[in-house]
C-alpha cells in the first residue's frame, strides 16, 4: 500500500458532549479499516440544530480529554477556529489542501447525518474530496427513495480496499458494535441529577462536574 493512500478518517459532530458511543465507533473503525488516525472535529455553530448549551471550546475541550491516551484518535479543533458557520466541505476542502490530492480521506457520519445528507451545504460535492463511512446505528434505517437514496445507490460500495486506491468517492456502511448511547440523553440525565458515569470517560465526567455543564 502507498503511504499517501493509508486513509485519513474525520468524524464530525457538535459532541455535546462526547461519549463512548462515538469513541468505541472511532476506534474500531481506525481498526476495521486501517485508518492512519481518525479525528474528531467538533462544529463550532452546527448548521442544522439549535446552538448547543455548552460552547465550543468547552466541547472540543471535553473531546481532547477523551483521546489523550489513543494515539489513533485526535481532536481537530478546525472549525473552531473559523468564523461563520461549520460547513462540513469547507473542512474537508481544507484537509484535502493539507493532506494533498491523492492521499485518501474519508469522512465518517452515522445514519441520521445520511438521512438529512441533502440538506447539507454543497452535499453533492462531498465525495469530490472525500470518500463517506456511514456508521449503521441500532434503530435506524437507510434512506430508501429520494436523492440520497439514488447518491447512495450510486456511490456505495463494500470493499473497502477502495479506501487504499482511491482518494475520495466512494461511500462504504460499517456495521459496529451498537452503543445506545446519546449526547441528549447524557444531558437529560445530567439535568435530572442523575449519573453519567460509564456512559463517557471518566475525565470527560469531571471536567463536567467541575464546571457545573448541563445542570
Ligand atoms: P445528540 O444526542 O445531541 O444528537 P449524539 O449523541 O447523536 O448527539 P453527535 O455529536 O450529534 O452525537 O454525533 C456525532 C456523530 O456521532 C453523528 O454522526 C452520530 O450519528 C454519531 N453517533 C452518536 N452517537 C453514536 C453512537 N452511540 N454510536 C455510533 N455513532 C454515534
Amino acid at each position: 500500500m502507498s503511504e499517501a493512500l493509508t486513509p485519513v478518517g474525520v468524524f464530525g459532530g457538535t459532541f455535546n458532549p462526547v461519549h463512548y458511543g462515538h469513541l468505541r465507533s472511532a476506534l474500531e473503525l481506525t481498526e476495521r479499516l486501517e485508518l492512519d488516525h481518525l479525528r474528531l472535529m467538533p462544529c463550532a455553530t452546527p448548521p442544522h440544530r439549535e446552538v448547543p448549551l455548552c460552547d465550543a471550546r468547552q466541547r472540543a475541550e471535553m473531546v481532547e480529554l477523551a483521546v489523550r491516551d489513543e494515539p489513533q484518535l485526535r481532536c481537530d479543533t478546525r472549525e473552531l477556529d473559523r468564523e461563520g458557520v461549520s460547513y462540513t466541505i469547507l473542512s474537508l476542502e481544507e484537509l484535502r489542501l493539507e493532506l494533498g490530492a491523492g492521499h485518501s480521506l474519508c469522512l465518517v457520519m452515522g445514519c441520521d447525518a445520511l438521512l438529512k445528507l441533502d440538506s447539507w451545504h454543497r452535499w453533492e460535492e462531498l465525495l469530490t474530496v472525500a470518500h463517506i463511512v456511514v456508521i449503521a446505528r441500532p434503530g435506524w434505517h437507510f434512506p430508501d427513495t429520494g436523492q440520497v437514496a439514488d447518491w447512495l445507490a450510486s456511490h456505495h460500495t463494500s470493499d473497502r480496499q477502495i479506501l487504499n486506491t482511491r482518494a475520495f468517492g466512494s461511500v462504504l456502511i460499517e456495521e459496529l458494535r451498537p452503543l445506545a448511547i446519546s449526547s441528549t440523553e447524557i444531558r437529560e440525565l445530567l439535568q435530572s441529577g442523575r449519573s453519567v458515569r460509564y456512559l463517557l470517560p471518566e475525565p470527560v465526567l469531571d471536567y463536567i462536574e467541575s464546571r457545573q455543564l448541563y445542570q
